[in-house]
């Protein structure tokens, strides 16, 4: 099935809950409330795809690519992929459980003009439930429901899930992405590990179920974390990049443009008068407002660390994601520099490389 260029999949254990619902319904009481149940769990999830297809609508509207979205028991999940840019992570993250909000605020002005008066939740009961969705009032009172817990649900802050989004995207307008999202991904897997505790206590399976996917969810996103072991054994020296030349902080740009600037090249360490390097000089980050008779030194970034050569980059990995960029030095001489971009991309290819051969 597909919208709007999307595929929807059914994960195999989607079918294997309606068919354990149709058992249930059907042995507890008769193939018709079997039936009914399924229905009802077809309106849920008819409203969670409705919820995963306005994420990838809004994620599409910054054109980002939005191949499928997965329907698990637990839910849905759009496939999108997020470029690492938190204002669009948010909005992204919020636009899901905000339709629901806002489809939960017109069912329940419907049912206050149509149904004054009325009980506003549906029964506990699952089989009184998917009776109830039959008339008009009992289905409005079903949408309300699933809704607010949609909503409700979405939002709380754990990681990988919506509201754990918006935290990530907070976080990472303070620090680097890659931080951002191993301390999002790390406190979702210490609240996913508490909702399985308390599923345990209620007891109640969904919510343990749901719990344990999470944590996994969240662990597949700490991959970033995986950089550490991609890059194990690797050196500063070995993994700096040491293909550059040297600026002068006191160059005017316009004197750079014309004679400095290599396009093969994307940073430049600046030194000062006395040759000491203080700055890395990225051409792209000039604002374009900026005058010809400005200086590469305005414009340089000045948040840098320096390593030793022969540190140990897993060793330093935090320290080096912490920073824009690091220096490598060897013997009191710089000799290279590294790049958290740079850093992923070395993994990409040692991962690549490593299942290739
Ligand atoms: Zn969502």
């Amino acid at each position: 099935m597909s919208i709007f260029g999307i595929s929807i999949e059914l994960h195999v254990t989607f079918i294997l809950l309606l068919v354990i619902l149709l058992g249930y319904g059907w042995f507890t009481a008769g193939f018709i409330s079997g039936l009914k149940l399924v229905l009802l769990f077809v309106l849920l999830f008819a409203v969670v795809v409705s919820h995963e297809l306005v994420h990838s609508g809004v994620a599409m509207l910054w054109g980002i690519k939005v191949p499928k979205i997965t329907l698990l028991p637990i839910g849905g999940a759009a496939h999108v992929e997020l470029p690492e840019k938190p204002h669009i992570e948010l909005i992204v993250a919020v636009s899901g459980p905000l339709f629901n909000i806002v489809f939960a605020f017109f069912v329940l002005v419907l049912l206050w003009f149509a149904y004054p008066g009325a009980e506003l939740f549906p029964d506990a009961d699952l089989l009184k439930m998917s009776d109830a969705i039959l008339s008009f009032d009992g289905l409005l009172r079903f949408l309300l429901h699933i809704n607010i817990v949609l909503a409700v649900f979405n939002l709380l802050p754990i990681f990988p899930m919506d509201g754990g989004r918006v935290f990530r995207a907070i976080l990472a307008l303070f620090m680097d992405y890659a931080r951002a999202t191993a301390v999002a991904a790390n406190m979702g897997q210490y609240l996913s590990l508490f909702m399985v505790f308390a599923g345990i206590l209620l007891p109640n399976l969904w919510i343990i179920l749901i719990g344990a996917l999470i944590y996994m969810a969240a662990g597949q996103e700490l991959r970033v974390v995986r950089l550490r072991h991609a890059l194990a054994g690797l050196s500063l020296g070995d993994a700096a990049v040491r293909d550059y030349e040297f600026v002068h902080e006191s160059m005017s740009l316009s004197d750079f443009m014309e004679n400095a600037i290599k396009p093969q090249l994307s940073y430049y360490p600046v030194v000062d008068a006395s040759g000491a390097v203080v700055g890395m000089f990225n051409p792209e980050l000039v604002e374009g407002s900026a005058g010809g008779g400005s200086s590469v030194g305005e414009f340089m970034v000045r948040d840098y660390v320096t390593f030793s050569s022969s540190d140990i980059v897993s060793d330093k990995l935090l320290g080096i994601l912490d920073k824009s960029f690091v220096f490598v030095e060897e013997g009191g001489k710089i000799i290279g520099y590294i790049t958290p971009e740079y850093l992923s991309a070395l993994a990409r290819f040692r991962e690549i490389r490593g299942s290739a051969i």
